[in-house]
């Protein structure tokens, strides 16, 4: 078995065996660009010493041919005392797992090859020093478990006693000093001495790269992400080369075009006599690259047309570690890098341009939830505005409001119409309403996955947490922030794409992408490079697709909009709102009715306002399909509250009114109370239960189309039932709604499909029976999600959806991404059955899970016919449905 591959025997595509730095680290050598010489122990090799408790047969022998071969190479054994080797130990994942795994830098030096590396550095005894130490800490706190801080205690001493703050004041014999204070931590916590022996310490740091693969944080941070746990990860084992031998050594970072516009040029930062690890920490201030020119031209030279082969052969933005030591240039790792969403698309624009990749490739290169970003209104920021202190962005969008600084605060001030931003330490779930009132939240702690995090994007609330400058004091009902104090009432701006948190009010604007799917910026004529790569894009997203995007809408403002943004009908229009508003007083009469003449009375008056709405609809939509929704939600949802109303009731009584009208809605709303009401009498158990409610519905869809087919428009309706468990329900809607529909079409040309929700697990397994009386099924995947996992839609997510993620037991919400396993099992069974019932059975779904891009991934390979989602996510299903299919 080969378990060690020299970085000459790799390739960037053996990342499963590599990992993804030692593949890359292979791809540069093999490119010719100066690698410092080292290999790869592989992932295999990993995941048999996690099995097992013990490195597998052969290895260590293989780890001894390759050392040595290194050793020759160099021409210097591991710690020899007069001239060593140095060797740094770095984990390397297929997956890039950040600030999950190990590292330790300068393995090989002990109290008698440290005298050699000064020799070896002209002499440098501080620079020396100063690398043992580095070692002792990394070694101590990554490989044998001792507490850092009490490495960083002795350091901070060791300046304290000195005089000083910076690392650089402290000098060779400070330091040899701090080795003598580590030594001596380390042995206390271990119950030995540091170990002298090189070979002994190699084994030790890649015996502890292995097993941080299970430690518990990189258990969770890969549950969350869906990383598979039996990946293991490989090690690199790479000659040292160092940064910190004086002026004419250094080390930076180097991208190939601005990862945060996409722009061509370089960019990137270099520090001159310091170690990555200083870059990092931000111990000094680093120069733009471009300096580099001036420090040293033939390095940087040769550093842009490495910069160039390696964008050449990625064909894509690279991001590059690099280190000069003495004047001589090292590639220490590159890999395809990370950039911004707009970035994305503006650089699959530019390497389209360039012949580099094709639109297919630029489709892979781009993906909804980026542009679902470029679509949030931004912050119209000018120089007056700059940020006070910066989070997560943790809920994109941009909001503004009074700072409030408790939920009942933020209900309050709400409803006074005040727009606020409720700023807490954390939350939890007392503060929903406050949330809920809010148009933004601001947290001084925790991350992406923190209960405010998880629960404003649900609500699809802009939320920054973690800000940690601030200092948040509830009870005083104010925080501070760079010298600055926010009370309550004191506006701020709170920018969840960015973190950003602003003080006074900054103004909105929709973004450019938004203008160009409105209309109003014409993606030929603007010379926003962001706009006119995503109008090329979407375009060929739009001729790759096969699933067509409608949307969900139910008002005529809505289908219109989602129109322009590119959907191809309705999906869902709901029909609950029709019944609200003004039009709540006919709904209670229907309730109250006593008699079936009461009852068509208040139908009768509610079937002309319904035709009129669903005509808007119609004309706004000419031409295209729309799915009309009868009537879902249980009645009481149109009622007034049971407390509130027998409090009314009662004053009135006591204050002795006529209260019998009163009285008997009272009696309605008692007698139609249900425990569960998501359970219970709605959807078409309502169409069953209160005769003439669907008939009223029908006509008035009808009329409508007929309607607008006379005036030469156009009209496809589609009506739809919902929550049908059984095909016995749906056939008596359908023969009562088909009676209505002949009599109403008339010689008119109108054409209505009868189709269903399919919602209700039962549905899903029994699709074969209620295709033979749908033309259509539509998977409404919330209901689905809420029967399928037995999850109330409205309460799991705020009561302890955080903590499932917190655990990894859920990397992603049910309700926004389907569960392709569970519920997404329904929908394929549903989907297979009911089109082997009835071929060409029409399939959509227009549950949220309709506008999630990797959800529309799975609705794709299902083989339904279209997604619906709302009007702002119609362009993401589009691009999503585009990708699926190259
Ligand atoms: C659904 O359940 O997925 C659906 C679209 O219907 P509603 O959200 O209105 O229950
Ligand atoms: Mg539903």
């Amino acid at each position: 078995h080969k378990y060690v591959y020299d970085f000459a025997e790799g390739n960037k595509d053996l990342k499963d065996l590599l990992g993804g730095k030692g593949a890359n680290l292979a791809e540069m050598t093999n490119l010719g660009l100066p690698v410092p010489p080292g290999f790869t122990i592989t992932t295999e090799a990993c995941k048999a010493y996690l099995a097992t408790g013990q490195e597998p047969d052969g290895l260590a022998g293989q780890i001894a041919a390759r050392l040595e071969a290194l050793e020759r190479e160099m021409g210097r054994r591991l710690g020899d005392p007069d001239d060593p080797l140095l060797v740094s130990v770095r984990s390397g994942a297929k997956f890039s797992m950040p600030g999950m795994m190990e590292t330790v830098l300068n393995v090989g030096l002990n109290d008698r090859s440290v005298v050699g590396l000064s020799a070896q550095a002209g002499g440098n005894d501080r620079f020396a020093w100063d690398s043992y130490r580095r070692l002792i800490q990394m070694f101590g706190k990554t490989v044998c478990d001792v507490p850092g801080e009490e490495f960083e205690h002795a350091l901070d001493e060791a300046k304290r006693a000195k005089g000083t703050t910076d690392d650089l004041g402290l000098d060779a014999d400070d330091l040899r000093g701090l080795v003598d204070a580590y030594k001596k931590i380390f042995a206390k916590h271990t119950g030995r001495e540091f170990p002298q022996e090189p070979r002994e310490q190699l084994d030790l740091a890649i015996r502890a790269v292995f097993e941080s693969w299970n430690a518990e944080r990189a258990v969770v941070y890969r549950r969350q992400e869906r990383i598979p746990a039996d990946l293991g990860t490989a090690v690199n084992v790479v000659a040292m080369v160092f940064g910190n031998l004086g002026p004419d050594s250094g080390t930076g970072v180097a991208f190939t075009r601005d990862p945060s516009s996409g722009a061509q040029g370089i960019y990137g930062d270099y520090l001159a006599n310091a170690q990555g690890e200083d870059v990092v920490a931000g111990i000094r201030n680093t120069v733009p690259l471009q300096e580099l020119e001036r420090i040293d031209k033939t390095s940087y030279d040769e550093l842009l047309s490495y910069m160039a082969r390696l964008e050449e052969h990625y064909k894509d933005l690279c991001d590059i570690e690099f280190t000069i030591e003495r004047g001589k240039l090292w590639m220490l790792q590159t890999r395809v890098g990370k950039r911004t969403a707009a970035a994305a698309f503006v650089i699959a624009g530019q390497l389209v341009d360039e012949g580099l990749i094709d639109l297919d490739e630029a489709l892979h290169r781009v993906n909804g939830a980026q542009l679902a970003q470029l679509m949030f209104p931004r912050f119209r920021l000018d120089h007056e505005f700059e940020p006070v202190a910066k989070g997560v962005g943790a809920s994109p969008g941009a909001a503004s409001g009074k700072a409030v600084f408790s939920s009942d605060r933020a209900v309050e001030l709400a409803g006074q119409g005040e727009s606020v931003i409720l700023v807490r330490r954390e939350t939890n779930p007392d503060d929903l309403n406050g949330m809920i009132a809010a148009k933004g939240i601001l947290t001084s702690r925790g991350g992406k996955t923190s209960h405010a995090a998880v629960v404003a994007r649900g609500m699809g609330k802009t939320c920054v947490s973690g800000a940690d400058e601030l200092d948040v004091n509830v009870p005083q009902r104010r925080f501070t922030v760079a010298g600055r104090t926010v009370n309550e009432g004191d506006v701020i701006s709170v920018d969840g794409t960015t973190g950003k948190v602003y003080l006074g009010e900054v103004p909105v604007m929709p973004s450019e992408v938004v203008q160009y799917f409105e209309g109003t910026l014409d993606p030929e004529r603007t010379d926003d490079p962001l706009v006119r790569a995503v109008h090329r894009i979407m375009t060929h997203a739009d001729q790759r697709r096969r699933l067509a995007v409608r949307t969900n809408a139910d008002t005529a403002e809505d289908a219109a909009r989602a129109r322009r943004f590119g959907a191809g009908g309705i999906g869902l229009c709901r029909t609950e709102h029709m019944f609200l508003g003004d039009r709540r007083e006919l709904v209670e009469r229907l309730i109250l009715a006593r008699t079936d003449d009461e009852r068509e009375a208040a139908l009768g008056a509610l079937l002309p306002l319904q035709r009129a709405d669903f005509v808007e609809i119609f004309r706004a939509m000419d031409g295209l399909p729309v799915t009309v929704r009868l009537i879902d939600p249980p009645l009481h949802e149109f009622l007034p509250p049971l407390e509130q109303l027998a409090v009314d009731v009662a004053v009135a009584q006591e204050r002795g009114e006529d209260v019998a009208k009163e009285e008997a809605l009272l009696a309605a709303v008692r007698r139609m109370h249900e425990e569960n009401p998501m359970l219970g009498l709605r959807g078409v158990r309502l169409g069953l239960v209160i005769p003439g409610l669907f008939a009223m519905q029908v006509r008035a869809i009808t009329e409508a189309a007929v309607a607008v087919v006379r005036e030469g428009g156009s009209a496809c309706p589609e009506i739809m039932v919902p929550l049908v468990g059984a095909v016995q329900e749906l056939e008596t809607v359908r023969t009562e709604a088909e009676k209505i529909i002949a009599e109403v079409v008339g010689d008119s040309g109108v054409e209505v499909l009868i189709g269903t929700m399919i919602e209700v697990p039962r549905a899903a397994l029994t699709a074969g029976q209620i295709a033979e009386a749908a033309e259509f099924f539509s998977f409404g995947t919330n209901d689905l999600t809420q029967m399928g996992w037995g999850f109330s839609r409205d309460d799991v997510e705020a009561a302890f959806f955080w903590r499932y993620l917190e655990l990894g037991i859920f990397g992603i919400s049910p309700f926004e991404s389907i569960d392709t396993e569970g519920v997404g099992r329904l929908v394929r069974i549903a989907a297979e059955e009911g089109r082997a019932a009835r071929p060409g059975l029409k399939l959509g779904v227009c549950g949220e899970h309709g506008g999630d891009p990797d959800s529309v991934h799975f609705f794709h390979s299902v083989g339904l016919d279209y997604v619906s989602c709302s009007p702002f996510r119609v362009p993401v299903a589009r691009l999503e449905a585009g990708r699926a299919a190259v």
